[in-house]
């Protein structure tokens, strides 16, 4: 069964008390969001005590990265055991900013997600192009190329477990939202990827976001296509009221 999915990415924003206040807010709001799979995705420092926090609620924890080695050696990173341990359930992964200033290539993505799959963690797989590949019509041939090697030697079995986002570069935190016909058109061309290496059951489970300028004054129209599952939402996660809002629109 496809899943109707809302996930807050609050990128780098909110100091530690700031971010326990705005956890508790959705907690508190979250019991009017029905049939809505609710995840927030603070930074690193909020996650255990965020795990805390929503333990009795129907909110889940993401975060919004993970280190592609798995333990060691290597300063400064987070390993998938890490997250796992502290009651993590899913993991953004190959965020457009990653891409962009982290250099983070589909092949580090395509390592991260099967880290990821191996412990039982659920990847959030983003892809989308930039403004000047949509205006040379090659966006249906960039996120192509994404699916293809960010899932590179991934099985079915493996891949009822990934939910995909896709978010138009140009859209992400710019306020300017694709319109719900170009959203529809790219998560039915993903659909169809999906359908054609994995099969139509595979296909019609995944769930598919939209991510770039969602907000409650359009969340509805978006979500209201047939292959938009829900949202990755940057700049409305901050306010609870509007993540509320975006996830009861429904
Ligand atoms: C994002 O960063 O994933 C995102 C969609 O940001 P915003 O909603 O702010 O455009």
């Amino acid at each position: 069964m496809r899943k109707n999915i809302v996930a807050g990415n609050w990128k780098m924003n909110k100091t530690f008390p700031e971010g326990v206040e705005l956890i508790q807010q959705i907690v508190n709001q979250s019991d009017v969001v029905k049939n809505v799979e609710l995840i927030i995705a603070p930074p690193f420092i909020l996650t255990a005590e965020a795990s805390k926090i929503i333990k009795d609620s129907a909110v889940k924890l993401g975060v919004q990265n993970c280190s592609n080695y798995k333990e060691g050696a290597y300063t400064g990173e987070i390993s998938v055991s890490m997250l796992k341990s502290i009651g993590t359930e899913y993991v953004i992964l190959g965020h457009s900013e990653r891409r962009k200033y982290f250099k983070e290539t589909n092949e580090i993505i395509n390592e991260k997600i099967k880290l990821n799959l191996e412990i039982g963690l659920k990847p959030i797989a983003c892809c989308g192009e930039v403004f000047e590949e949509r205006e040379k019509e090659e966006h249906f041939q960039v996120v192509n190329k994404q699916i293809k090697e960010m899932f590179e030697g991934i099985d079915a079995d493996n891949m009822k477990n990934i939910v995909i986002a896709y978010e138009p570069v140009w859209a992400i935190g710019t306020g300017k939202t694709a319109t719900p016909e170009q959203a529809q058109e790219m998560h039915l061309f993903i659909r169809e990827k999906i359908r054609n290496s994995y099969g139509s059951q595979i296909a019609n489970d995944i769930s598919i976001l939209y991510g770039g300028s969602c907000k409650p004054s359009n969340a509805e129209e978006l979500f209201a296509n047939p292959d938009v599952d829900g949202g990755l939402i940057g700049g409305a996660s901050l306010k609870a009221d509007d993540f509320i809002e975006i996830a009861k629109s429904f």
